[in-house]
């Protein structure tokens, strides 16, 4: 069976985030490991490590994901902000690592006034000069793909590979697909033709070693839509077919998921969405 999770929030600590996964049946999760719309991020102490660590341990939670600032722009054009993302970039896989988690996902940037190939090597340059600040950092940078909104690149998989061909060290980038971005900005998982592009191309132009985590949400806007609005699994334009496709896809059902979906609770059956989206996706792992 495939690795499924959700993203859940760390107020009152990490473990707290651990223990909320643990609670809806989740077997990982993706957390914040600061606040997400700040810059300023108060230091890990010696006993939010050792709760956090006991937590997913005694709760058999696997996987443990961090998600960068949406603060965060390595394609800045604005050389201030270019800095301070370096800067944010380098206490996030600090803050990853003393936590023991493997990677931080990050959105790969805008180039607001500037073009797509100079975004582009802007972003290749800022890991360069993240990587020669953590020679020895264990944890990993996954670009996330977007759906497109505005100048931000990365809703491509070319443009992720192409960030990443730039890299020095190549080998210490990954990639994190999210589905509702990946179906706004033009790949169908809805149709068998669709699916078999899709997965042709996550292959060819990323390769499957490289993506190491799934953001599994529905998208309420329409294929190609260029804008980004998560829905619940099999809620949304992608719908119960394009699920059943990625959790049957031996490659992808391999990588860990993590449901991004709004918290609350479904009027219908009146439990947590959470609780539904991962029996959902369970069901139709197991489904025919
Ligand atoms: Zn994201
Ligand atoms: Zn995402």
């Amino acid at each position: 069976m495939p690795l499924i999770g959700a993203h859940m929030s760390i107020a009152g600590g990490y473990y707290k985030a651990v223990e909320a996964a643990a609670e809806v049946g989740c077997d990982c999760v993706q957390l914040f490991t600061k606040n997400n719309n700040q810059w300023r991020a108060k230091p890990i102490s010696d006993t939010d490590v050792s709760l956090f660590r006991d937590a997913l341990k005694r709760l058999e939670i696997q996987a443990p994901l961090s998600h960068a600032s949406y603060l965060i722009n390595l394609a800045a054009p604005d050389r201030a902000l270019w800095l301070k993302s370096i800067d944010a970039m380098v206490v996030e896989l600090e803050r990853a690592e003393r936590l023991g988690i493997a990677h931080v996902v990050v959105h790969p940037g805008a180039y607001t006034t500037s073009s797509e190939a100079r975004g582009i090597r802007k972003i290749a340059w800022a890991i360069d000069r993240i990587h020669r600040r953590l020679p020895r950092c264990q944890a990993q940078i996954l670009l996330e793909n977007t759906a497109g909104q505005g100048t931000t690149l990365g809703w491509c998989f070319e443009q992720l590979a192409r960030v990443i061909d730039l890299c020095r060290e190549p080998e210490r980038v990954g990639v994190c697909i999210d589905t509702c971005h990946a179906f706004a900005a033009g790949y169908d998982w809805r149709t068998p033709s669709g699916f078999r592009s899709t997965v042709e191309a996550l292959e060819s132009v990323l390769g499957w070693e490289r993506i190491a985590a799934l953001h599994m949400n529905d998208s309420l806007k329409p294929l190609g839509s260029r804008v980004d609005r998560h829905a619940h699994i099999g809620h949304g334009e992608i719908g119960v077919d394009g699920f059943r496709r990625i959790m049957r896809h031996r490659r992808l059902r391999r990588i860990p998921m993590y449901l991004e979906t709004p918290k609350s609770t479904d009027p219908e059956t009146g439990q947590p969405w959470d609780v539904v989206n991962l029996e959902t996706l369970r069901n139709l792992a197991r489904s025919k």
